[in-house]
């Protein structure tokens, strides 16, 4: 076997004996991808990227950590805090899997319920950057239903933070955040009373390191995107709608998919144009949700 000695390694046999183990251990144990071990079971979920999941199966499942189904987690962390009793599962170790639990079970709550209060991320000192750039859309924080809040600071991390594509962020404010907002409804007079079912830990966010994962580019969803229908018939006296479009495409993309007849795509249009017009205007956000309503009703 041949192996580099670093210069902290005074000793080339130290440094023989750390790569051996290195070498060993990864072979007994496989790691998360099973390298060394292409005879132990992968996982074989179909990705978003439309790849067959290459993880290993969690020992005694089907499937690896990440895509194991409810029933089989609950099991799993019966196993694990069977294994904690029996003084083989150290607690710092058995503390992080509850915190992770305590994220996982809030965000389950949620579909259900996203006034449910509660955090699963804290942005730390990148929160009032975050407020900024949610005012400047138009949207109060403290307002969002927690569920919506939460997923927005998410979002904000994953493509401001991480340097990920700036249209992702644009259309997810001025259609994802929107549309949901509107499912979530008016906030009910009972919020104090709720509780999330574990006292959640939220993840606490750093900034991406040099060759951190999270600044690789974000698999392609399977799942076909609709190409943009065109606009030579709607409003073409309009000198505003022919600015608008290159401008804003990434905005008006997904509601214009959604249109059934050049009516609709004058009612997105013009809606989106008062919008732009007067980003702080109630009255002219107001008219943009109902429109994106309407669409997301039919
Ligand atoms: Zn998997």
């Amino acid at each position: 076997m041949t192996f580099v000695v670093w210069p902290g390694h005074a000793d080339p046999e130290l440094a023989r004996r750390y790569y051996e183990g290195n070498a060993r251990r990864r072979s007994e144990l496989g790691g998360r991808l099973g390298f060394g071990r292409p005879d132990l079971p992968k996982c074989g979920v179909t990705t978003r990227a439309g790849t067959s999941c290459r993880c290993l199966r969690v020992r005694g499942f089907e499937r690896c950590y990440t895509h194991l189904r409810l029933a089989d987690r609950k099991k799993l962390n019966a196993r694990r805090e069977d294994l904690f009793r029996r003084g083989k599962l150290s607690p710092a170790k058995r503390r992080l899997l509850l915190e992770r639990r305590s994220r996982t079970t809030l965000a389950a709550a949620w579909q259900r319920d996203p006034w449910i209060p509660g955090a699963t991320i804290d942005l730390v000192d990148f929160e009032p950057e975050f407020r900024q750039a949610m005012a400047y859309a138009g949207f109060a924080v403290d307002d969002l239903p927690p569920a919506l809040a939460d997923k927005s600071r998410w979002k904000w991390r994953r493509v401001q933070l991480d340097g990920q594509p700036d249209d992702a962020w644009r259309t997810f404010l001025s259609f994802d955040l929107p549309k949901r907002v509107v499912k979530a409804g008016e906030r009910p007079a009972d919020t104090d009373s709720r509780r999330p079912p574990m006292m959640p830990v939220p993840l606490v966010v750093k900034a991406p390191g040099p060759y951190s994962k999270r600044r690789r580019p974000s698999p392609t969803p399977l799942r076909k995107v609709t190409p943009m229908k065109p606009v030579a018939n709607v409003a073409t006296d309009d000198d505003m709608v022919s600015e608008l479009f290159p401008r804003y495409a990434a905005e008006l993309r997904a509601p214009l998919a959604m249109c059934e007849g050049p009516k609709d795509e004058r009612a997105v249009l013009t809606a989106f144009l008062a919008l732009m017009r007067d980003p702080g205007s109630a009255d002219a956000l107001r008219c943009w949700h109902g429109v994106l309503r309407t669409l997301s009703d039919r």
